[in-house]
């Protein structure tokens, strides 16, 4: 009987692993159509400042409506256009919608900058200054209001190519920034040798830190570790008041998460800015439980 179970476990475990082949195979068929056919969108999260008590940037996250499978994230799809050469075109239209959105928004009297998350391999190919520029030009945007969200991972190896494009970015007045900043294994060298402007505090720093001495003294040294390179310090995925309240009495500056703001659809991003409400900053102080 038990090795008629084990069997069995096989079995299914290999009907899992088909199954997501099937679905890997039709998304890598049907990402073409995606691009040609606007199956994609963007949505926009709020980067909220503690000081300023305000929406002051968002950052531009890809969607991809699929006809038959719904919405698939972009953890799911983005890495298979990095596989298939898709994913510079696909850049280059996530480049141009969110400039051109976010010359709608700043039209209408606002201040906001923008962030896009860029791909490893549009880095590589070469075309980033120039796509990067272009659609500046197209939506009218001065640099600095242009943020390159960037993770240590494109770096590796490959940092004098890599390096040297975002040094251009950066001196054309784009804002750059280390996405993700503490998952996987961190570099702290690569914050001396790549122009560094802002540091994305990865979600899972985030996870203890309203309980655990030593989760909050670790957030406390990555702010500290900002304040001393004069980087900006983002804390992500901030989703609970205590988080909120142990992120604001370690000195964090910059918040986003769905506690300040979900990713909106276009339509609603106008008003979401216009509404929000900066009493949702003012949690009572916990007591940081720093060691
Ligand atoms: P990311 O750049 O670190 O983006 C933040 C992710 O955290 C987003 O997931 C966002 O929806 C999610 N998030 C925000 N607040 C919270 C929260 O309070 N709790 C939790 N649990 N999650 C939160 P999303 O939109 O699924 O994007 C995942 C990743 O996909 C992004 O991580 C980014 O690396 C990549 N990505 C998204 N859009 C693009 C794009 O246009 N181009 C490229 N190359 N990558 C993209
Ligand atoms: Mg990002
Ligand atoms: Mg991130
Ligand atoms: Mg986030």
């Amino acid at each position: 009987a038990a090795k008629a179970a084990g069997k069995g476990c096989v079995r299914l475990h290999g009907a899992a692993a088909d199954g997501a082949t099937v679905r890997r195979n039709r998304l890598v068929r049907d990402l073409p159509d995606a691009l040609a056919h606007g199956q994609l969108r963007l949505v926009y999260q709020p980067v909220v400042g503690t000081v300023e008590r305000r929406v002051l940037g968002l950052e531009a996250l890809v969607r991809w409506d699929h006809p038959v499978l719904g919405e698939v994230p972009p953890s799911e799809f983005v890495p298979l256009a990095e596989d298939d050469g898709l994913i510079v075109p696909l850049q280059r239209w996530v480049l141009d919608q969110a400039t051109a959105e976010l010359a709608r928004l700043l039209a209408e009297g606002r201040d906001l900058q923008l962030g896009v998350n860029i791909s490893v391999r549009h880095l590589q190919s070469g075309s980033l200054v120039r796509d990067v520029t272009a659609a500046l030009a197209r939506a009218g945007l001065p640099a600095r209001r242009l943020m390159l969200e960037v993770t240590e991972s494109m770096f590796i190896g490959e940092i004098e190519r890599a390096g040297g494009d975002l040094q251009t970015l950066h001196d054309m007045g784009c804002v750059i920034s280390l996405d993700d900043f503490g998952r996987g294994y961190s570099t702290f060298a690569y914050l001396t040798r790549l122009p560094v402007d802002v540091l994305k505090m990865d979600r899972e720093f985030l996870a203890g830190i309203t309980d655990d001495a030593r989760s909050a003294a670790l957030v406390l040294s990555v702010i500290e570790l900002g304040r001393r390179l004069s980087i900006d310090v983002v804390a992500e995925g901030v989703e609970t008041p205590g988080q909120l309240a142990t992120l604001r009495e370690l000195g964090c500056r910059f918040l986003q998460g769905h506690l300040l703001g979900r990713p909106t659809r276009p339509a609603e991003l106008g008003a979401v800015i216009d509404a929000f409400d900066e009493r949702v900053l003012d949690v009572p102080a916990l007591g940081a439980p720093v060691a």
